[in-house]
């Protein structure tokens, strides 16, 4: 993140660039970025990148989107993390061994589980300012919308400059945008 609490998400691409292979229509499709989610897709891409060390594995992320309201994110690396069964609720992640470790790599087992983690703090955070929220589809479509957003009336406003929580949550790759902590989605009024 830079200065003045600003997200520099084309800075996260490009110092994560290996995790973001795809181009073109699949890169459109595959990448979604939704304002209050950046920064928590961005902490997970630093602590993938530590994990992993010198030896990426080939790790890239083939969706990082959302669907129905939570947070999707897929991916692919070298090495079985598969050795435990996450079982992966709305509200947690419990681990469950079923198989000898050695047979594993700890560095996937440990980003598997960080990924499952992300997902299940994504659910709870609003996707236009990354306040505490929770699906729902009081705006129309099933979101993840904080208390401000599940009842702020988006579209029938002139004045609003969104439209609708996907225009107000959607950030380009290229735009620089104010850190969700900071900024007052609720403010333009
Ligand atoms: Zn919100």
């Amino acid at each position: 993140m830079s200065e003045n609490n600003q997200v520099d998400l084309s800075g996260v691409l490009s110092r994560y660039g290996y995790m973001f292979p795809l181009t073109g229509s699949d890169r459109m499709r595959a990448y979604v970025w939704l304002r209050g989610w950046v920064l928590g897709i961005a902490a997970a891409c630093e602590r993938i990148d530590v994990l992993l060390g010198a030896n990426k594995r080939g790790f890239h992320w083939t969706r990082v989107r959302e669907k129905f309201g939570a947070p999707s994110l897929a991916y692919q690396m070298d090495g079985k993390a598969r050795f435990a069964i996450n079982i992966h609720r709305p509200d947690e992640v419990h681990r469950l061994e079923c198989a000898a470790r050695g047979d594993f790599d700890p560095v996937a087992v440990e980003i598997h589980e960080l990924i499952l983690q992300t997902e299940v703090q994504l659910r709870s955070q609003c996707i236009i300012c990354g306040a505490s929220s929770s699906i729902t589809n009081s705006q129309g479509p099933w979101a993840s919308l904080c208390a401000g957003h599940r009842t702020v009336d988006l579209a029938g406003d002139l004045a609003n400059p969104f439209g609708s929580i996907w225009t107000a949550a959607h950030v380009a790759e290229g735009e620089l945008f104010r850190d969700a902590g900071v900024w007052n989605p609720l403010s333009w009024k």
